[in-house]
């Protein structure tokens, strides 16, 4: 078992434990967070990665957020991924503040204990509700 349950799904599991540090920069706001994954939480956040941002050694021109298109890009989006026992990701992408305070937001930082969201502080945030039920749209 692992030490510490998975912060995503918020149960202990088998299997060593993976982690994550995700961060939003935007023009006025900061968030980064830690996170103690299992492997299939790990497995979805970079899946998710993969789909929308680009390993940070790879010189990509950014012209519109990566998410939903538009021509806001203002938040700098980074990662670092730590596999068991491999060497850690670099990830790294543009996206708009909407994203930020919705999709990104929710499919990066959500964790079970997921309420405190709204706390999260990024501007253009979407309330509690709007945010559970984007969570519930990503199942
Ligand atoms: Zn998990
Ligand atoms: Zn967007």
């Amino acid at each position: 078992m692992a030490q510490y349950p998975c912060e995503r799904h918020g149960a202990r599991y088998t299997g060593p434990q993976r982690s994550a540090y995700f961060t939003l920069l935007g023009r006025d706001f900061e968030r980064r967070e830690r996170f103690r994954l299992c492997q299939p939480c790990f497995n979805e956040s970079i899946e998710y990665l993969n789909d929308h941002f680009h390993p940070a050694e790879l010189d990509v021109d950014f012209k519109r957020c990566e998410t939903c298109g538009a021509s806001d890009m203002s938040v700098a989006v980074f990662a670092n991924t730590y596999d068991h026992k491999a060497d850690g990701v670099a990830w790294y992408g543009r996206c708009c503040e909407d994203c930020a305070g919705g999709e990104v937001l929710v499919s990066l930082f959500s964790r079970q204990e997921a309420l405190p969201l709204a706390q999260f502080g990024v501007q253009g945030g979407k309330t509690p509700v709007e945010i559970s039920k984007a969570t519930d749209a990503l199942k």
